[in-house]
């Protein structure tokens, strides 16, 4: 067990179990040895592979889509260009190179970036200073300077905490973190006693609220203030919002909570702290704490149609004719991004806007 899990058995066994919630925000957040405060290791030498650091491709699109969504809030003189979760910095570098072909929305674009993890934002830095681009971090969203904005978020919403619920005889059970009754040093996964319907009813999705006995739903109890949040700004002043994960386009029940080490899934509760821990986004939910926020919602799509409305086998082509020898890394680039197999149909890109915004590049309408 890590040293975290060990700290968090002793918890429980002064305080309690913990939920799950609770569990994830130690292991994910706690400050001396949680996984983003010690040793966040995002990349293909890291634990877990990202759609920006798996090509440039992907950054670049979503640069143009930025500048595309700037021309289609009239040209604001100042722009927020806001990256939540910005990881390794690469995302919003490939955005800054892609935007040179706009200079007017360079002048404009002034960068935030909401970045919780120190070693991360001395990474983010380190990148951007490349491009020659200048961010300020903030805490949270709202110290964002007010107007026009665009927000960016890719994997953060699956590092929100979830609590996790059980259908049980017709009433809900909490999963929990406790001790292993035949290890008690060791946590394992149980049930607490059933809800009441009115302390729980606010918290399961209601597609799911007739799900069967055993079913298993999640709610991340940090969504809703998120998504109000991020309506504010839309309500305010010209924007948008444009979130990818993975995640189901629709609620779903199932227990998605997952870590990772190099790569591989390992289990959660042992590696408390030394491994990426995340849930799939419930984009059912988004859509409807964004929509009773006021916001218009596209998506959620497809990453891999996304990215294909928005021309990236051109994109492919055009480097590999540059650089013929990197036509077949390009090629499998292509392939992580948008192969149903692999990031393709997993990831769905969901984006929120100011009402009579014409709809956003990529999406169906
Ligand atoms: N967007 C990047 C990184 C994804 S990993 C990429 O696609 O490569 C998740 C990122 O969100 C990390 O930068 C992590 O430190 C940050 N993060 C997670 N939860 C956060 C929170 N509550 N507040 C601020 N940053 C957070």
């Amino acid at each position: 067990m890590s040293p975290l899990a060990r700290r968090l058995a002793q918890g429980i066994r002064v305080d309690g179990p913990l939920t799950v919630a609770q569990f994830m925000a130690a292991a994910l957040f706690d400050p001396k040895d949680g996984y983003y405060a010690t040793r966040p290791a995002i990349g293909a030498e890291g634990d877990f592979l990202t759609a920006p650091e798996a090509s440039q491709m992907f950054g670049e699109l979503v640069g143009l889509w930025c500048v595309q969504s700037w021309i289609e809030m009239d040209r604001p003189d100042a722009l927020q260009l806001i990256e939540l979760g910005p990881g390794r910095g690469t995302l919003m570098a490939d955005i800054a190179r892609a935007a040179r072909v706009d200079p007017g929305f360079q002048a404009s674009a002034q960068l935030s970036l909401v970045e919780i993890s120190p070693p991360l934002k001395r990474l983010q830095a380190e990148t951007l200073a490349k491009v020659g681009a200048a961010p300020r971090w903030i805490a949270r969203l709202e110290e964002a300077a007010p107007g026009p904005c665009l927000i960016l978020a890719n994997e953060f919403l699956d590092c929100l905490p979830i609590r996790q619920f059980v259908r049980a005889d017709a009433s809900w059970r909490e999963r929990l973190v406790g001790l292993d009754p035949d290890d008690p040093e060791r946590l394992c996964f149980g049930l607490g006693g059933a809800l009441p319907q009115s302390g729980v009813i606010s918290m399961i999705p209601p597609p799911l609220a007739d799900a069967p006995d055993g079913a298993l739903v999640a709610f991340a109890p940090g969504l809703p203030a998120l998504i109000d949040a991020i309506a504010a700004r839309l309500n305010s002043a010209p924007g948008r919002a444009l979130l990818i994960d993975y995640g189901a386009p629709r609620s779903e029940p199932g227990d998605t909570l997952q870590a990772l080490r190099r790569h591989q899934k390992v289990d959660p509760l042992e590696s408390a702290g030394e491994a990426d821990l995340t849930a799939h986004v419930d984009f059912g939910a988004v859509r409807r704490l964004a929509r009773a926020s006021g916001v218009e919602v596209a998506g959620p799509v497809a990453q891999g149609a996304w990215l294909g409305s928005l021309g990236i086998e051109l994109r492919a082509q055009a480097l590999a004719q540059k650089r013929p020898e990197r036509a077949d890394s390009l090629a499998a680039q292509l392939r992580r991004l948008v192969d149903p197999q692999e990031m393709g149909t997993l990831f769905q890109a969901v984006c929120l806007s100011t009402r009579g915004l014409p709809p956003p590049a990529g999406f169906p309408q």
